[in-house]
């Protein structure tokens, strides 16, 4: 049985892409009876996001917010804002205050 390139549209952007005989041969021998639905940038693009790590400058670093620790008084940094009459702890005392609960 021999491949032959297809031409199948993306289900995200809807552009042309081939299925190259390769790779029919390659998802055969996978075992995978579908076809893909999305162009190779896509699938590229899904992959990434579900990894989360894509290293491209797309995820910005954690900011962290000054505050002071409402059990000693030192002076730390919160990956959220702290707002009014929420107590903030520092990784010292939250990591107590929440074994204590
Ligand atoms: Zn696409
Ligand atoms: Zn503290």
């Amino acid at each position: 049985m021999s491949f032959q390139d297809k031409t199948i549209q993306c289900s995200d952007c809807g552009t042309d892409f081939s299925f190259t005989a390769g790779e029919q041969e390659f998802y055969q021998a996978r075992g995978y009876t579908n076809e893909p639905k999305r162009c190779p940038s896509c699938r590229q693009v899904r992959k990434t996001e579900r990894n989360g790590n894509g290293g491209n400058g797309y995820r910005l670093p954690r900011q962290m917010f000054p505050a002071v620790c409402a059990e000693c008084g030192k002076e730390t940094e919160v990956p959220f804002e702290p707002t009014n009459g929420r107590p903030v702890y520092c990784s010292d005392c939250y990591s107590k205050v929440r074994v204590s609960r």
